[in-house]
């Protein structure tokens, strides 16, 4: 299958991003345009005490170097900093920049209001920010759904939540209901490369469950129509190989291509 390209990708920009120094946008264009792709993002982390114009510039810099390597396209990830799925970016801001991918659940940064420690609450507040998301339309991609919780809850960052092991705990008519949602709004869901194979590896047994029910979630919003965006979210050039789990799981789904995400130019 071929991929419009990889839109998830972190930068060598500081203070704000956390890629590693070699992720220079043009030792990314590179990388890129040996992978075949005929365009690519950068989307370096927008935080809610992110200089804005510093990113704009970098983005507006970085275009420039790679033009002649690959076509680029400038975006950021941001995360929420309240419970109905607001940004840190006001919507002239977003008009700047080519698309916007949202994270549900950077929980664990600074700025951003965290769901309540039980379960039930925790799962009941992050499917309400995910709609919110959907519906938000500043909102282009939401990166990792319900991933990054279940890896923040089982690996120790945020202390005192209930763990959540596996998609196993959302019931299908939520999965149903953030479909709706996203389809309506035409908002596209990623399918991220960490999540669908680093970070599977790395449960190692435990990672089943989670696996079956993460590809389950993905079955019900292709089937409800839903874009999907596969994308790296690399830190490090090695890790733009991730895209290859995230479009192996794109491919099971057999999605016709209009429900392959790509950026729109905005006006
Ligand atoms: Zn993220
Ligand atoms: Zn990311």
């Amino acid at each position: 299958m071929k991929l419009p390209g990889d839109f998830h990708v972190h930068t060598c920009m500081r203070p704000v991003d956390d890629g590693a120094e070699e992720m220079t946008p043009a030792a990314v264009a590179a990388a890129m345009r040996s992978r075949s792709f005929g365009a690519f993002g950068l989307s370096p982390h927008f935080h809610f005490d992110s200089d804005f114009g510093a990113v704009c510039a970098f983005l507006d810099a970085a275009r420039e170097e790679t033009r002649g390597i690959l076509p680029m396209f400038r975006g950021v990830e941001t995360e929420c900093i309240d419970a109905v799925g607001s940004l840190p970016l006001s919507p002239e801001q977003a008009r700047r920049l080519d698309y916007v991918i949202a994270a549900p659940d950077h929980y664990n940064c600074t700025g951003v209001v965290r769901p309540p420690k039980d379960r039930r609450g925790c799962l009941l507040f992050h499917q309400k920010l995910l709609i919110a998301l959907a519906e938000n339309p500043l909102v282009d991609v939401i990166s990792h759904p319900w991933a990054a919780l279940i890896l923040l809850t089982c690996e120790g960052h945020l202390p005192g939540y209930d763990r959540i092991e596996s998609l196993d705990a959302v019931p299908e008519t939520w999965i149903a209901e953030f479909a709706a949602a996203a389809r309506e709004n035409r908002t596209a869901v990623e399918i991220n490369g960490f999540f669908t194979g680093t970070y599977l590896r790395r449960r190692g047994e435990t990672g089943r469950s989670y696996g079956e029910a993460y590809r389950n979630f993905y079955r019900i919003l292709a089937a409800a129509g839903v874009m999907l965006s596969p994308g790296s979210d690399a830190h490090r050039l090695a890790d733009l190989a991730q895209i290859d789990d995230a479009s192996g799981w794109l491919e099971a789904l057999n999605l016709p291509e209009a429900q392959i995400w790509r950026p729109r130019k905005r006006a």
